[in-house]
């Protein structure tokens, strides 16, 4: 399970409603924001989430909006909870821009907080036994971008009317039946795990892309996910000027989630040239399950 909190929602200009990118994404006990633009830390506050346990930071590229919110947050955190390491994950050349940001306002390796660094190569990124995160490479302008995959795994879970029915008693036996091992009963009555285990359930797949100029070879990496969360910066009426910036169309992301058996689209990194209802209207009659992402919005997945 996956628990997303929007921080920020608005491209590369912040309006009255929608501040600089950031998300929050909370999954089994760990807390990591993936981009961190300028204000995060109060969007933080403001939603309720706070700062305790966040110790992780995934970058999708170095552009300002999405990574100026670093200093003012580290040095909130070291007020408030000391020397915790904070790791910044992101591709190499994204995590230069954060290194000289960092070193331009403390000097060199003096950030507030101890910080470990960890450049990014397409893969997996992290195993933390209850998800996995792995990263690809996203062409966008001159950066050296990342999208992000999560997943957990499905599980199988014991069946209380077999072990009802089979007269498995409580206790350690059915963690036993649960872990997938055989267990006997009553001195010769063998329980197969495969007698008491329901259907697998539970496994999601979450992506989260930042901005990105095409979606050309992106479809292994997005397939069957159960959410996207991606940028729709521009109408399709403005695709030439979208390209331009390097940015997709609300029509680009919702075709993308349609060929690629998504299940719910969310679409960020709105630009204040358009009404949020164009932007929906254009991608919902591609892909009926899109939503426009706002501010402090909360998504399970
Ligand atoms: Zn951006
Ligand atoms: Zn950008």
């Amino acid at each position: 399970m996956f628990a997303l909190t929007f921080l920020g929602t608005s491209a590369s200009v912040p309006s009255a409603e929608r501040n600089h990118p950031a998300l929050l994404i909370e999954a089994a006990g760990q807390r990591m924001l993936v981009d961190c633009g300028e204000g995060t830390q109060r969007q933080l506050l403001r939603s309720g989430a706070g700062f305790r346990r966040l110790d992780r930071i995934l970058l999708t590229h170095a552009h300002l909006d999405h990574v100026l919110g670093i200093p003012g947050l580290f040095s909130t955190l070291r007020l408030r909870q000391g020397a915790e390491v904070m790791t910044v994950h992101g591709g190499p050349a994204t995590l230069d821009t954060v290194i000289q940001m960092l070193a331009g306002l403390w000097g060199a390796g003096r950030a507030p907080l101890p910080v470990e660094f960890v450049a990014l190569a397409a893969g997996r990124l992290i195993d933390a036994g209850d998800f996995v995160i792995d990263c690809f490479p996203v062409r966008h302008r001159d950066t050296d971008s990342f999208g992000f995959v999560f997943q957990s795994p499905s599980r199988r879970h014991l069946r209380p009317d077999r072990l009802a029915a089979l007269g498995v008693p409580d206790g350690p036996l059915r963690g036993e039946l649960a872990a997938g091992r055989a267990i006997v009963i009553e001195g010769d009555r063998t329980i197969d795990p495969e007698d008491v285990l329901g259907p697998p359930s539970g496994g999601k797949k979450l992506v989260v892309i930042g901005d990105l100029e095409t979606t050309d070879g992106l479809s292994n990496d997005v397939a069957g996910a159960d959410l996207l969360v991606i940028e729709a910066t521009f109408l399709d009426r403005d695709a030439a000027t979208a390209r331009d910036y390097g940015h997709l169309t609300a029509a680009e992301a919702a075709s993308f989630a349609a060929a690629n058996g998504v299940r719910q689209l969310v679409l960020t990194h709105m630009s204040g040239r358009y009404e949020d209802a164009e932007i929906l209207a254009e991608a919902v009659r591609i892909f009926p399950n899109t939503e426009i992402a706002a501010d402090f919005d909360h998504i399970v997945v």
